[in-house]
């Protein structure tokens, strides 16, 4: 094999982050707070930082959580659970973790001050939904013994509720069905809500439905609005996404639907000559949708109803996210395969503490091989060393004794370090050969070199 020793050098960075992976160090007993601390404890993730750009990880809390943790410790209905916890006459899903009494993922509510009305107010003012919407959001969370009565009174006595709902939505169950669809996006139903407050020039929302899982995107539109504006309005929101439907259901006339399926197809460049066939149906399911987006802006807005398009997003999610009955989920959950991410998620105290260390474990893995090209012949060794430490700096570094000819920075981050056990060798320990920050491979013997214009070929 003839190799220009020009060309071979691996990339720096990469080489850098390799070599640093693989030295190791001895005698770190002596000083090995920062190590020790480190392995014992991947929870703690500040000492991760060994890349060279300083990012911040950030992450809501609530006061609630203190709350329930201090009623959680006080109130009589909390401590006679531990108590009954403990005597273990109370079995899974009970367990007590972090100062929280949890029921599976949901939190024990204790019925102390006005928890449990914080708890309901939650859970009920997202979408201002029904008893049945807003005991599932409640449960998703939260565990409360008897709350199907407590919601019941909670959702009759809601002031915003009692000013802005008139009737009782009853959903598509008693119109006829259109064939059902059997994958997500491919058939959908649009429809309009017009004669919204003028805003941004927007006074309307198109609201497209997948029929399959109900899921929702609602866009606000300028009026009046035309096939080429709601086709470019669909191009954005809806095939960015989910790509081209097969069928549109629509209550509009025919020509105006052929229309926008033309402007569709010609915003993707398709120039053929297109016709569309259309079979008179009804879906009432965008007429329900058109009644709960309605209904939920009214009662969110509130006295400022030109707020409408603040908070369309929301609206989209909220609906996205209550439960339906006819489906026996949440359209968030038959899209995505998993439920919305629960409000304990973001109380740093409790479960999210063994996923973390998962996460890291994995991504771990993932950096040492991508890292290490090595990794792909498996019997190279992950660490070079041992070296002695020649001194601490600060918490998680160490300046280490390089051999002579050692061309990289001698100090390294604790993470990319591991304590030596045991007698170290007598001999120094070799690194892997570089030269100006770039590593060789090592021929195993040169059977014959030429130089060729100033440079050397060598064949080995
Ligand atoms: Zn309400």
């Amino acid at each position: 094999m003839v190799v220009n020793r020009a060309a071979a050098p691996v990339d720096q960075q990469a080489l850098r982050l390799r070599l640093l992976r693989q030295v190791s160090a001895g005698r770190l007993n002596i000083v090995a707070d920062a190590l020790s601390r480190r392995d014992s404890d991947l929870a703690s993730s500040t000492d991760e930082s060994a890349g060279a750009a300083l990012c911040i990880r950030s992450g809501p809390t609530f006061g609630l959580f203190a709350d329930i943790r201090r009623a959680t410790a006080t109130a009589d209905d909390a401590v006679l659970l531990q108590q009954q916890l403990t005597a273990g006459d109370l079995e899974e899903p009970w367990r007590f973790s972090d100062g929280l009494l949890l029921h599976g993922r949901r939190i024990f509510v204790p019925a102390h001050d006005d928890l449990r009305h914080q708890v309901l107010q939650l859970a009920h003012s997202a979408g201002h939904e029904g008893v049945q919407k807003t005991l599932h959001r409640l449960r998703t969370d939260f565990y409360i013994p008897g709350d199907r009565a407590l919601v019941r009174d909670w959702v009759r006595s809601c002031h915003t509720c009692q000013r802005n709902k008139t009737e009782t939505l009853r959903p598509a169950g008693l119109l006829q069905p259109l064939e059902v669809p059997s994958q997500v996006w491919t058939d959908i139903s649009m429809d309009f809500i017009e004669g919204l407050p003028k805003v941004g020039g927007k006074s309307v929302i198109l609201t497209v439905v997948d029929r399959f899982s109900k899921y929702a995107h609602f866009i606000a539109l300028g009026h009046p609005y035309t096939a080429a504006s709601v086709a470019r309005a669909f191009f954005d929101g809806i095939v960015r996404l989910h790509g081209f439907p097969a069928s549109i259901v629509s209550d509009r006339d025919p020509v105006f639907t052929g229309h926008v399926w033309r402007d569709l197809f010609r915003m993707a460049g398709v120039q053929l000559r297109l016709s569309t066939a259309f079979h008179p149906q009804t879906d009432g399911w965008s007429e329900v949708v058109n009644k709960v987006i309605t209904m939920y802006l009214r009662c969110v807005t509130g006295d400022r109803p030109r707020a409408w398009v603040d908070w369309l997003s929301w609206a989209e999610y909220c609906y996205n996210t209550s439960y339906h009955s006819a489906l026996r989920a949440m359209p968030f959950e038959v899209v995505y395969g998993r439920p919305p991410p629960p409000i304990l998620s973001v109380d740093p105290e409790t479960a999210r503490r063994e996923v973390a260390g998962d996460l890291i474990r994995t991504r771990d893995e993932m950096l040492a091989e991508s890292l290490d090209p090595r990794v792909k012949r498996k019997l190279g060794s992950r660490y070079a060393g041992p070296l002695p430490i020649l001194e601490r700096i600060g918490k998680v570094a160490y300046r280490l004794q390089l051999p002579a000819r050692a061309r990289i920075h001698d100090v390294f981050h604790v993470g990319l370090l591991k304590p030596f056990r045991g007698e170290p060798p007598a001999a120094p320990p070799a690194l892997p050969p570089l030269t100006d920050g770039r590593i060789l491979p090592e021929p195993a013997k040169v059977l014959q070199a030429q130089l060729r214009r100033g440079v050397w070929f060598v064949l080995v």
